[in-house]
């Protein structure tokens, strides 16, 4: 018999996130991000209803080919753009469209051979120092790509660092439109927290908006900014069995370095379920779980292949019962992901990213 865990992947909860965040940008077009495999959805699986997107967001040029052999014409957005020649050969054939976030890349662009010319996103740093020009710098690049016969319109961009905590966005909406008055061009910026937290904002949503992890129901992380209001479905669910049953007695201890110790006699649920499935080993005793859709905790360390799960309170509950470690119970019942991951000092993002090749995924 397969071990019992499995993930599953509602499309349903993808296409009403996609629906509830076309809402949300107004009458500005949205990107579908689906980097790293959407996000560890897999492209493949998330892709049918993501095609009410107005254009698909990723990283890899594997990924890119991968949409376009499942039959998606409209537009794709290199997020980190090319890093080498060959890359550039690449989106002239498949008629990518490129972000350029520093000199090097516009280099290459100006040694290019193409017969299609390209668009290209010209990425401003406006705080998060991690890609992009700084302000100072930035009409001098548009310049430079304005005057290529390879490039054929220039999109203005930017991204937040901090939309999901406390400093907002309001900083880095105010450099760069500074630094790009009278730059003609569409413009983007806001990632799923800029749009969800800020979207009514003058300028957040401008021409696109670049929501990932809210089409896949997460929230950005920050506890006291909850987006529960916009109603979002979690689209992966992980779920297991337990699979045997203990009985701790007071003073008896669970798991590998006896982090638990029972304070009261104590049913224990082991369940087919542990880090090398993507479960965050860092979630100790205390993180939510779903037992046949009824909340309870984990109990101790997580361990390679399972978990254990506190029963006492769920007389019903034994070998056999479903669990639920993320997403939806069979009776309705829901666990955000992102609650596991607060558990876990971590983000939804990553648990997402993290659900391993081992664990078998189905289409809901
Ligand atoms: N745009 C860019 C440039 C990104 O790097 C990312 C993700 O990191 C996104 C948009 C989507 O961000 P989020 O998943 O927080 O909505």
């Amino acid at each position: 018999m397969p071990r019992p865990i499995q993930a599953t992947i509602h499309p349903s909860a993808l296409r009403h996130n996609l629906a509830r965040l076309r809402q949300a940008a107004g009458d500005a077009r949205v990107w579908g991000i689906v980097k790293a495999n959407a996000y560890g959805h897999g492209i493949e699986r998330v892709f049918d209803a993501l095609r009410g997107a107005d254009g698909l967001g990723l990283l890899d040029l594997d990924e890119a080919e991968r949409v376009r052999a499942l039959g998606w014409r409209g537009p794709v957005l290199l997020l980190e753009g090319a890093f080498e020649a060959r890359d550039l050969e690449l989106c002239s054939r498949l008629g990518l469209w490129h972000t350029v976030h520093c000199d090097e890349q516009i280099d290459m662009l100006a040694l290019h051979k193409t017969h299609a010319p390209h668009r290209v996103f010209l990425k401003m740093n406006t705080g998060m120092n991690r890609l992009g020009f700084p302000p100072h710098r930035f009409r001098a690049a548009w310049a430079r790509l304005e005057a290529l016969p390879q490039v054929d319109e220039i999109t203005l961009m930017t991204h937040f660092s901090d939309a999901d905590g406390d400093r907002g966005v309001a900083h880095q909406l105010r450099v760069f439109e500074e630094a790009t008055r009278d730059l003609p061009g569409e413009r983007t910026l806001a990632n799923s927290a800029a749009l969800l937290r800020f979207g009514s904002e003058a300028g957040v949503r401008a021409d696109w908006v670049r929501p990932g992890i809210a089409v896949y129901g997460s929230s950005p992380d920050h506890p006291t900014h909850a987006l529960g209001h916009w109603d979002l479905q979690p689209a992966m669910t992980l779920a297991s069995r337990v699979i045997a049953m203990q009985q701790a007695a007071p003073g008896d201890t669970v798991g590998y370095g006896s982090t638990f110790r029972a304070e009261v006699p104590t049913r224990v649920g082991i369940v087919a379920c542990g880090y090398a499935d993507g479960y965050p080993r860092h979630a100790g005793t205390g993180t939510p779980v779903l037992v046949d859709g009824q909340r309870t905790r984990t109990l101790g360390r997580v361990s390679m292949d399972m978990l254990a799960v506190d029963l006492t309170d769920l007389p019903g509950c034994g070998t056999g019962s479903e669990v639920t470690l993320w997403g939806r119970a069979a009776g309705g019942a829901q666990l955000a992901i992102d609650e596991v991951a607060r558990a876990a000092g971590t983000v939804g993002y990553e648990l997402m990213c993290a659900l391993a090749p081992r664990v078998p995924v189905s289409m809901a």
